[in-house]
């Protein structure tokens, strides 16, 4: 055996690179399931069926492109249970003269495969990861000198970089960013008849998956029985064809709203079949970019869409990879509380988070807004110990692989980094989320008042923050303003803020 080429459950691609050269005679490629990978963190039921289907039936395309594979199944006799185990293992079986992979997309699985190739004395050939648009190392280049990074600046660079949505060297329709009209609520008549998920009734591959995860990891978070995520390249181009045709056109107007009982929206679900290379960005961003030139889409829309995916998600990728090791430790506010434990249940009276933790855990999904102004932000203002936080983003959610997860959670939701990806934490009262939802109206709280028995616990836990922090806040000239309200504040609302936010932490009130 000439080759061992190492495919990882995110590396679903047949075009990845490292395929270039790939002999059939000489070669052979190797995949492993192991239970390490949903147990280093507490893996949801559907993050660890999405992986492991999805990793079957790329086996079955590797077949049918002729491609020799070694793979080890979870409930295969003498499973080595880690990512390490099974491949030095499986080297001392077939000898290989060298390893051979695309760049892994989590740092502690580069460290992990180094070592084995280390202590088998094998070279190991990592091959740069080219289905995202930009290079770590342009990355770098890109951020080398910058005290701050803001995504904007990074963004238009890769408009003009790779053409998209330009016209002679300008933004089309004349500004880089459509934000002012997109973003609106639902509002009273509530969002109408919407377009129906594209879901993906389970084959028989799928439901042996679903049973082996439900015997094996009976004790795991969330639930399979709604389980309809594309798990091949064939659904996830039908996912992306439904998405441009039936929610594309109003993305960018619903993109931060929220209904209870519907995480969908108009939303495209595309984050797990992108983040397992079922489906290259480059095809997204060009799908919908071609919907806009064929008159079938607002500008707005489309150019808000691509900025989650062309800004974004590259950039959160070249953070991660710039910043780690030590971005994983970041605690930026000095946050000790521990995650309350209905994060894993759901079992809260708060009709936001009960509702965004419902279809976490029914779904292995949960749309932006609810991630970043729900769960992320009561976690980030009850002072939750950032680490804890990522621990959980990073098991419940079906799209969620470390290189995209860790930024937003510690960065752009904990502000754990200290202002290296926004430039400021993102807080807000229950006022924010009464705003872009109706969650409030059936909520046994009222996001008018911070303190008192009816005080919504977001409104309580955001003066807290704000006394808790004013001196380190009042550096920030963004957070003038808040800073002026909170040092308005009388000792007495200060007293009764306090005896709220201390109830709120005692878990006193807010569970179910
Ligand atoms: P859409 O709203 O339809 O957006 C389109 C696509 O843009 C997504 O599929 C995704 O690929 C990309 N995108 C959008 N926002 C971001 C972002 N902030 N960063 C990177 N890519 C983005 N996304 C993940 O893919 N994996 C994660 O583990 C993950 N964890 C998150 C944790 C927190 C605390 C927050 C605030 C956000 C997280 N996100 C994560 C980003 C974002 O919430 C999800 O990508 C999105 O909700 C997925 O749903 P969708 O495919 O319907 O996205
Ligand atoms: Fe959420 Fe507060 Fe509104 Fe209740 S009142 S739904 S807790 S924001």
């Amino acid at each position: 055996l000439r080759h061992l080429v190492i495919v990882l459950g995110d590396q679903l691609d047949l075009h990845a690179s490292g395929f270039d050269g790939f002999d059939a005679t000489t070669d052979a490629v190797w995949m492993a399931e192991v239970a390490e990978e949903s147990t280093h963190v507490w893996s949801s039921q559907p993050r660890t069926a999405v992986f492991l289907a999805a990793m079957r039936h790329f086996a079955l395309a590797l077949q049918a492109a002729g491609r020799p594979l070694h793979y080890t199944r979870l409930e295969d006799a003498g499973n080595a249970g880690s990512l390490a185990g099974q491949l030095a293992a499986d080297i001392a079986r077939l000898r290989p003269v060298g390893l051979l992979m695309t760049a892994p997309g989590d740092w502690r699985v580069l460290q992990a495969i180094k070592a084995v190739a280390a202590s088998a004395g094998l070279p190991l050939d990592i091959r740069e990861d080219r289905h995202f648009f930009v290079t770590v190392r342009e990355f770098a280049a890109h951020a080398k000198g910058r005290k701050s990074l803001r995504m904007e600046y990074f963004y238009r660079e890769q408009r003009q970089r790779h053409g998209v949505l330009m016209q002679d060297g300008q933004p089309e329709g004349g500004q880089w960013n459509f934000d002012a009209d997109n973003r609106e609520a639902f509002g009273s008549a509530g969002p109408g008849l919407l377009p129906p998920r594209a879901s993906f009734e389970p084959d028989a591959i799928t439901r042996d998956v679903i049973a082996l995860v439900q015997a094996r990891f009976a004790d795991h978070p969330g639930r399979l029985d709604s389980f309809a995520w594309p798990v091949t390249r064939e659904q996830a181009l039908q996912s992306l064809q439904d998405f441009i045709t039936h929610r594309l056109p109003l993305f960018g107007r619903y993109q931060d709203a929220m209904w209870p009982g519907d995480p969908w929206l108009y939303h495209s679900h595309l984050s797990a079949a992108l983040n397992l290379k079922l489906l290259n960005p480059r095809e997204v961003v060009a799908a919908a970019e071609a919907a806009w030139r064929a008159g079938h889409v607002p500008l707005a829309s489309v150019e808000g869409f691509i900025r989650q995916i062309l800004g974004w998600r590259e950039y959160v990728r070249g953070i991660y990879w710039t910043r780690m090791p030590a971005y994983a430790d970041g605690n930026a506010m000095d946050a000790h509380e521990d995650l309350p434990a209905w994060y894993w249940t759901g079992a809260t009276d708060m009709a936001c988070l009960r509702d965004a933790l419902a279809q976490t855990l029914a779904h292995g999904y949960a749309n932006h807004i609810q991630r970043l102004m729900v769960t992320g932000l009561f976690a980030l203002m009850l002072g939750v110990e950032p680490q804890q936080v990522h621990a959980w983003y990073l098991a419940v959610y079906v799209d969620a692989v470390e290189w995209v997860e860790l930024p937003n959670t510690l960065g752009m939701s904990q502000y754990a980094d200290g202002g290296l990806m926004g430039s400021k934490p993102y807080v807000a009262t229950g006022k924010y989320i009464q705003r872009m939802s109706p969650h409030c109206q059936g909520c046994r709280y009222d996001p008018a008042q911070r303190a008192g028995d009816r005080a919504c616990p977001f409104t309580t836990l955001y003066w807290d923050f704000l006394m808790r922090h004013e001196q380190a806040l009042a550096r920030n000239p963004r957070m003038a303003l808040q800073v002026k309200n909170v040092a308005r504040l009388s000792d007495a609302d200060r007293q009764a803020v306090l005896e709220r936010a201390g109830a709120i932490r005692r878990g006193e009130v807010g569970h179910g």
